[in-house]
């Protein structure tokens, strides 16, 4: 069995009309997922708000308290997030679905999904980019200090880099965070640069992968396998978080990867089986995606991979082969950068 958690007040994760993140996601995947006949194979938690200890283990207290601020009168948390009257209630339920997600595979399930999750441009201090609370370093840290686990796997595969995760875990070499994502050249955050290693002790701990426009699901598919099942299961972690974000499928109004439906299936497949090969303990948190009607089908793949089904959506591909030359480039010169510290043979 399986884990998700879901509340009715997801939905108020809402930025506004004429905002790209609207809250109808959460409601539509629970609808999709019981229509297929998916939501049977999850137990289903109503999960509570993390509270102010979880949150400041990652957040300073003045940014907590200018959020509940913020919250009691509505505003702008920074030029690209509103930030609607009672947003904090909401974020941090968001980020204590997470926390329950990750503490229960160590009861009884080896996948939790949280359908509003992977906050990954909030950094310590600031944020942007539709974030409040980091739930991804917020779990992180619960889970080091409650169940004291060591290693840690991020796989981050939202098509924005995950700035706000990189700034708290680059000198940490406690936390992998490896991150495939739509060249910062071409895109918010305009972070991610190949070159970006770590720092200190962190040196090889911070993996990114900068794809550029148009790349297409042959040659995503070739970052992927070419580089993060190496990295995951020779740094062998205790646990696994997966921001599974489809804003790389090809109709996103914010981005260009050019994903198809059919590629979600893949890679939820492939990150499933390295869970298994390595800790069993897989944390999905289904990040972003900003086209309300594919995204649901994106998402939709992303549970068929997960429980392994025969039958998934499918579209004709006519971007698969997209960039793949200067992909391959790309992963060329990343195995070089990084071979002091992983293998990849
Ligand atoms: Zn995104």
């Amino acid at each position: 069995m399986n884990l998700l958690t879901y509340h009715s007040d997801y939905n108020k994760y809402d930025l506004g009309v004429d905002h790209p993140l609207v809250g109808d996601k959460p409601h539509n995947i629970m609808d999709r997922l019981r229509e297929k006949g998916l939501l049977e194979f999850f137990d289903v938690l109503s999960p509570s708000p993390a509270t102010d200890e979880d949150i400041l283990r990652i957040h300073g207290a003045s940014y907590l308290n200018k959020i509940k601020e913020l919250s009691k009168t509505g505003g702008m948390l920074s030029y690209d997030t509103p930030a609607p009257k009672g947003i904090y209630e909401i974020a941090a339920l968001s980020a204590g679905g997470t926390i329950a997600c990750g503490s229960k595979l160590f009861e009884k399930y080896s996948i939790s999904i949280n359908p509003l999750g992977g906050f990954h441009h909030a950094s310590q201090n600031q944020s942007s980019g539709f974030c409040f609370f980091n739930d991804i370093a917020i779990v992180i840290e619960y889970l080091r200090i409650k169940r004291n686990l060591k290693k840690f796997l991020i796989i981050d595969l939202d098509v924005h880099h995950g700035n706000g995760t990189e700034d708290i875990y680059l000198r940490d070499p406690s936390v992998v965070n490896i991150s495939i994502h739509q060249d910062g050249r071409t895109l918010y955050p305009g972070t991610g640069e190949l070159e970006n290693i770590g720092e200190d002790m962190g040196s090889g701990h911070t993996v990114n992968i900068p794809l550029p426009p148009g790349t297409g699901s042959n040659a995503y598919l070739h970052a992927f396998n070419e580089i993060v099942p190496y990295i995951a299961v020779e740094y062998d972690p205790d646990i696994i978080i997966y921001q599974s974000g489809v804003d790389t499928h090809h109709s996103d109004p914010l981005a260009d990867l050019n994903i198809a439906y059919q590629t979600y299936y893949h890679l939820a497949r492939s990150i499933v089986q390295i869970s298994e090969q390595t800790c069993n303990k897989l944390l999905i948190l289904l990040g972003g995606g900003y086209n309300s009607t594919t995204c649901i089908n994106a998402y939709e793949n992303i549970f068929n991979g997960v429980l392994n089904k025969d039958k998934y959506l499918t579209e004709p591909d006519t971007f698969a082969f997209g960039n793949m030359t200067k992909v391959q480039a790309t992963i060329k010169e990343l195995k070089k950068i990084l071979r002091n510290y992983w293998n990849f043979e």
